[in-house]
């Protein structure tokens, strides 16, 4: 796993890249979602945790409109483009996010000029665990400071969301930024999608002994793939029929009417985003009294809704959930817009090089590719470093 630069090497680097010290430095994390998966687009309700792996940028604002970025990542070289002209169709690889974030900024009227931009990042690619948000997240609190741009976190919530749905091009709700902008260390960010208000839950796993752990399956994900719109279209599908706004509205004691209404496939899409609405809020509940030690339930019925009724696993998520469970796991599931990515395992901390090897072997078994497998600790949101 790669290891982050600090903020004063970071800093270095770009003085000697750029040849001037930045402005600053900020940060953004990645984040993990407890429980609440595809409920974000149907205004629903959403858990995520910001993670203590995140994106770091070295931002220093230029007189002319030239813009200038670089990442640790790669051998990508210096990429280069006009703030005055910016085009969605044009951008490439990583720069889609710093740029689409200018983008995003010069479409609410703010004039943003020219800037030197060095990213590093040790959030994993694709993993379901948000690096794109992260780049955005960090790009936006230093844009939003340097050019005096006076936006609250919403604000920078709903324009990272712009970013991503139309320069980037991936229709992606508000939950992972939300989580990225306002979170808070040990706590959980408790999201209502449909008003954006959040409250923050306890959620000190490590004083309950248990460690969060992370399986990246390494099995690539894409949200602009076709399973991620069809599912989307299904919800939607869903709610005309039963003549709702969105599934948010649909009760589970409702669900018995809507089964008699909608086709089957539609029926069980329904099912996962009206059962995964109700165990956010018994998993908030548990976490405001009982504490993390009372959620796996909760967790394991999550994931089989979403192998069962949301379709949106795969074998290796399925074997990492079964494995992470068969060897003490009190809870697992998978995390993110599946299809591939990550699952999650609460795993109490006497067993996790237990979990560990589990997971590890059932992957070797099966012949799949080495999972990564590391523990993440509830942390905070985006901040600036230097
Ligand atoms: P996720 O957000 O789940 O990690 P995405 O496909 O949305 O997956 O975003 C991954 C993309 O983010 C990568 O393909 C790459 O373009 C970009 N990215 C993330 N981290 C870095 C980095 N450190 N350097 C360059 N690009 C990065
Ligand atoms: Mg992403």
């Amino acid at each position: 796993m790669t290891r982050p630069l600090s903020a004063g090497q970071l800093a270095d680097r770009f003085d000697s890249v750029f040849g001037a010290a930045p402005d600053g430095v900020w940060q953004a994390p990645g984040r993990v979602n407890l429980i609440g998966e595809h409920t974000d687009y149907n205004e629903g309700f959403v858990l995520p945790f910001a993670i203590d792996k995140a994106a770091r940028v070295a931002v220093r604002l230029r007189p002319d409109s030239r813009v200038r970025l670089l990442s640790t990542f790669g051998n990508q070289g210096l990429t280069t483009a006009d703030a005055g002209s910016l085009n969605r169709g044009t951008a490439r690889g990583w720069t889609k996010y710093p740029l689409g974030v200018l983008w995003a900024l010069q479409q609410r009227g703010l004039p943003v000029r020219g800037l030197d931009l060095l990213l590093d990042s040790d959030v994993p690619r694709g993993a379901g665990l948000s690096s794109s948000h992260a780049i955005e997240c960090a790009v936006i609190s230093a844009l939003n400071e340097l050019a005096a741009a006076g936006l609250d976190a919403r604000d920078m919530v709903l324009a990272t969301q712009r970013a991503e749905n139309d320069f980037v091009g991936a229709p992606t709700g508000i939950m992972d930024q939300s989580a990225s902008l306002r979170a808070a260390a040990g706590h959980a960010l408790f999201l209502d999608c449909r008003d954006q208000s959040i409250r923050l839950v306890p959620f000190d796993a490590e004083s309950a002994g248990l460690v969060m752990l992370v399986i990246d399956t390494k099995v690539s994900h894409s949200h602009a793939g076709g399973g991620y719109a069809s599912r989307r279209a299904s919800c939607e599908l869903g709610a005309e029929v039963l003549g709702v706004k969105a599934l948010r509205d649909v009760g589970i004691g409702e669900l018995d009417e809507a089964c008699g209404l909608l086709d089957q496939e539609t029926f069980r899409r329904v099912r996962h985003v009206v059962t995964e609405n109700d165990r956010v809020l018994q998993t908030v509940g548990l976490l405001d009294g009982a504490g993390p030690a009372a959620i796996g339930p909760l967790l394991d019925a999550s994931h089989a809704s979403m192998r069962d009724d949301f379709e949106i696993s795969c074998p290796e998520l399925d074997l990492a959930v079964e494995a992470a469970r068969a060897a003490g796991a009190i809870g697992a599931r998978m995390t993110g817009g599946g299809f591939g990515g990550s699952a999650i395992a609460l795993t109490p901390a006497s067993e996790e090089q237990q979990v560990r090897a589990a997971v590890e072997h059932a992957f070797a078994g099966a012949g799949y590719p080495a999972p990564d497998i590391f523990s993440v600790r509830p942390s905070a949101g985006a901040m600036r470093l230097a």
